[in-house]
């Protein structure tokens, strides 16, 4: 498998980025650590010539707790977010994403930016983003936006953003005391692409009634998806063993999982229960730890 010929670029400077999205936007595309792109290149998925290198842009590596979020910037490597406490502690689904996803090799490589922008419905860290509200920073030399990752992916391989567009950090909101989460995956080795993945984020008052929750599931429809009505199911309530099992069975209910060569769409379907269970009951054991 050989590489289509391509013009390799490699700014320094935000400006100079801007520049040569502008210039090469509509026959480019940004390299960050080419976990996937490189691989796409071989497979000729894509007919654009020129190469942007954003990894010599100094601002762009960045993880930074604010008094009101965590920002990642875009050339941040997935192992430089598993070696941070501050992700471990108030993000500990997207940390479990990140130790989940591939092996150290290609996590010292590759960059949580990429996974985002890659927008592959089975990418194990966008599930984790999906259920802390998370948003993306797109950047532009007309401008700024910010813009909730949930609208962020169009299908698979497809995002809202326009050729003259890159991502410049991922934003997430700090989570209160009683917010708790967990991240479970199923793949066929420990290193492999998820068959499924799944997000559950909880938070409850005083008395352990939940009063809010969001249900994320990756590899179960042409983006990764959430599922509103079991989510919704579990406000107002405790997560006793009879309302997690009816969250997880409507969460089943709401995959729409396509057979391929990972899994048939039933035994997707199926596992899409039996993980969001785990995960509430994941959940449960991290707020009794907590009291
Ligand atoms: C062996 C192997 C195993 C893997 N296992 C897993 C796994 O278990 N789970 C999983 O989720 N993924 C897995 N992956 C996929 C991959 O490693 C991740 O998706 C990784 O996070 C991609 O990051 P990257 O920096 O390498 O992206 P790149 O390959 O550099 O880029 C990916 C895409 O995003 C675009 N892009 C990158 N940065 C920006 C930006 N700032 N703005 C706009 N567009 C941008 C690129 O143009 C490209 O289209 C695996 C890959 C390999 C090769």
């Amino acid at each position: 498998m050989f590489i289509n010929e391509i013009e390799y670029h490699n700014p320094s400077s935000v400006d100079a980025l801007l520049a040569c999205l502008d210039q090469y936007g509509e026959n480019g595309k940004l390299l960050a650590g080419g976990t996937d792109l490189i691989l796409q290149m071989k497979f000729k998925r894509w007919p654009q010539q020129h190469i942007i290198d954003i990894k010599s842009i100094a601002e762009f590596k960045k993880i930074e707790i604010t008094a009101s979020y965590l920002e990642i910037g875009c050339s941040t490597t997935l192992s430089e977010l598993l070696d941070h406490d501050g992700v471990k502690g108030l993000y500990p689904a997207l940390w479990q994403a990140i130790y989940e996803l591939a092996d150290r090799q290609i996590r010292n490589r590759g960059t949580l930016v990429g996974n985002v922008c890659n927008a592959s419905p089975a990418a194990d860290a966008n599930t984790a983003l999906l259920i802390y509200h998370s948003e993306v920073h797109v950047q532009s030399s007309a401008g700024s936006k910010v813009v909730p990752i949930s609208e962020f992916w169009l299908g698979p391989g497809k995002t809202i953003l326009q050729p003259n567009e890159f991502v410049r950090a991922i934003r997430l909101p700090l989570p209160g005391d009683r917010f708790f989460s967990s991240f479970q995956k199923l793949g066929r080795t420990y290193d492999d692409i998820a068959i499924i993945n799944v997000a559950v984020s909880v938070e409850v008052d005083e008395s352990g009634q939940c009063t809010g929750a969001r249900v994320a599931m990756g590899a179960v429809g042409p983006t990764t998806l959430q599922a509103p009505l079991a989510a919704a199911h579990l406000l107002g309530k405790r997560l006793d063993r009879t309302v997690i099992e009816e969250a997880a069975a409507m969460a089943g209910d709401e995959a729409s999982p396509i057979t391929d060569v990972r899994a048939s769409a039933a035994y997707r379907k199926k596992m899409v229960s039996v993980l969001v269970g785990r995960a509430l009951h994941d959940i449960v054991r991290r707020s009794e730890e907590n009291q």
